[in-house]
């Protein structure tokens, strides 16, 4: 049983604009009217087209890019971002802490050593947490540190 609310809370339609479709700068050329240049902007929990009009969750923005009905783009949605995008959000500090974790769980232990996978994007993530943290972070960053520290994490997982 698929939780739509909970999905259109926890998939940003950025994330999902970027996989079934191609972003540039928070905007993209939108799938409900003939659009040559991107003219639908993407937000944390919706999106906006400002050529047609089109406006929605992003179950709706799913539907268009993928040419399907919205139950079927729920189905989509689930198997693309179920595993890590229904995690409840962790906020920064959070993050920060298991990043920092996870980077010193991946580090090299000696010279030679094989840079295992994750570990960049553990240290990047941690020092872009890290600084979000001392400057304070929008919802839209906090979020999106959230998302790839779930991805992250699950990736190691497996
Ligand atoms: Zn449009």
């Amino acid at each position: 049983m698929i939780d739509y609310s909970k999905m259109k809370h926890t998939v940003p339609p950025i994330e999902a604009a970027k996989r079934y479709g191609s972003v540039k700068h928070g905007f993209m050329r939108c799938p409900f009217h003939a659009d040559r240049t991107p003219s639908l902007k993407l937000y944390s929990d919706h999106f906006h087209c400002f050529g047609c009009g089109a406006h929605g969750d992003v179950i709706d923005l799913a539907a268009g890019l993928l040419g399907c009905s919205k139950a079927e783009a729920a189905k989509h949605l689930e198997a693309d971002f179920g595993s890590v995008g229904f995690v409840p959000p962790l906020g920064l500090a959070a993050c920060k802490c298991e990043l920092s974790r996870c980077r010193s769980a991946l580090a090299p232990k000696s010279p030679g050593d094989v840079i295992a996978d994750g570990y960049a994007e553990a240290c990047t993530l941690d020092a872009w947490a890290g600084y979000l943290l001392d400057v304070g972070a929008s919802r839209d960053e906090t979020r999106l540190v959230e998302q790839k520290t779930a991805r992250l994490m699950e990736g190691l997982r497996d």
